[in-house]
């Protein structure tokens, strides 16, 4: 075996994997530019750092369960008037987590709620922290599941480690009592460790009607709203006011 064949074996044996795949580049830098030893060793070490950053990075992100990705830089602020510059600044640095306080974004369909909070979550998956996105409908079926269910076991699991959970689409669908009970549990127990984004088309005052008991929605609401920022999102849907077809112009038809 030649000696370069060696190396890669033994780098592999350290699981030093950016320097098993780019051992003859790395060496032919080195020649060509007549690095120091220093320098060397140093483009060995820093190049290992970065693929383990780059590789935790891309598991956060694939275990965080967004249905799609969306990024913060193409949110357009023009077009959603509720949310300030300075508003939006805040939110995209992120302290808020480390603060655990808890996210409201309630508004019509379209208007943005979804996008804001996968950007947000995107955004913290890339600045190191824990995340996991699930609908309501499957966090209830989840949390409803958890004792029977491996699957469910392992998301509840997982939702209990993260910094940051993003429940979408609260309040679309009626939840029944028992579900109603988990779900504040949940809420309970994570209150004092992980910030939660939840994304809403109800007011306040309409939790009672989904949750079916008054009670419960008080209890529910006292425990969000302690460290929290709500926003309603108003105004068009950006899918209405962007709506795109794929037929040509003028071969349209309104007449359906
Ligand atoms: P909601 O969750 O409020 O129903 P979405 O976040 O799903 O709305 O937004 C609907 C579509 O419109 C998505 O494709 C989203 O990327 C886009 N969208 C909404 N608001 C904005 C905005 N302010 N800037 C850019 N795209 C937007
Ligand atoms: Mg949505």
């Amino acid at each position: 075996m030649d000696k370069i064949a060696v190396l890669r074996e033994q780098a592999a044996s350290l699981s030093l994997h950016n320097t098993k795949d780019k051992l003859e580049e790395l060496i032919h830098q080195a020649e060509q530019e007549e690095l120091t030893y220093t320098s060397f060793v140093e483009n060995i070490f820093s190049g290992e750092i970065k693929y383990r950053h780059d590789k935790a990075q891309a598991k956060r992100i694939k275990e965080a369960g967004f249905p799609y990705l969306k990024h913060l830089k193409d949110f357009d602020l023009s077009f959603c008037r509720s949310i300030s510059k300075k508003q939006f600044k805040q939110l995209s640095e992120l302290t808020w987590i480390d603060g655990i306080y808890n996210l409201i974004l309630s508004g019509p369909p379209g208007v943005g709620k979804t996008h804001l909070a996968i950007g947000l979550g995107y955004h913290a998956c890339e600045e190191g922290y824990k995340v996991s996105y699930t609908t309501m409908q499957s966090l209830v079926q989840c949390l409803r599941t958890e004792e029977i269910d491996r699957r469910s076991r392992t998301k509840m699991n997982r939702i209990r480690k993260s910094s940051l959970l993003i429940i979408d689409e609260v309040g679309y669908l009626p939840i029944s009592a028992t579900e109603g009970n988990l779900f504040f549990q949940l809420v309970s127990e994570l209150q004092e460790q992980t910030s939660i984004v939840i994304t809403t088309n109800k007011g306040f005052e309409e939790w009672a009607e989904f949750l079916n008991d008054p009670a419960l929605a008080t209890a529910i609401l006292d425990r969000l709203s302690f460290r929290c920022d709500r926003i309603k999102i108003t105004g068009k849907s950006y899918r209405l006011e962007n709506r795109k077809s794929f037929l040509n112009e003028g071969e349209t038809t309104d007449e359906i």
